[in-house]
């Protein structure tokens, strides 16, 4: 299984995988990791990602 966050995987995602993250808000950087809020799939950046997993 190719790693689903770095390399390859991100390259084949829509624009390498960069989005504003939704909880940061920062622009242009990498969300890969897939969280529910509310009900609602988010797709978040990775500092974000360890943030809530904490
Ligand atoms: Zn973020």
């Amino acid at each position: 299984m190719s790693k689903a966050h770095r390399g390859t995987g991100v390259r084949e995602l829509v624009n390498n995988g960069r989005a504003v993250c939704p909880i940061c808000k920062r622009a242009e950087i990498k969300c890969l990791y897939e969280v529910e809020q509310d009900g609602a799939k988010l797709m978040i950046c990775k500092q974000c990602n360890a943030k809530l997993k904490k």
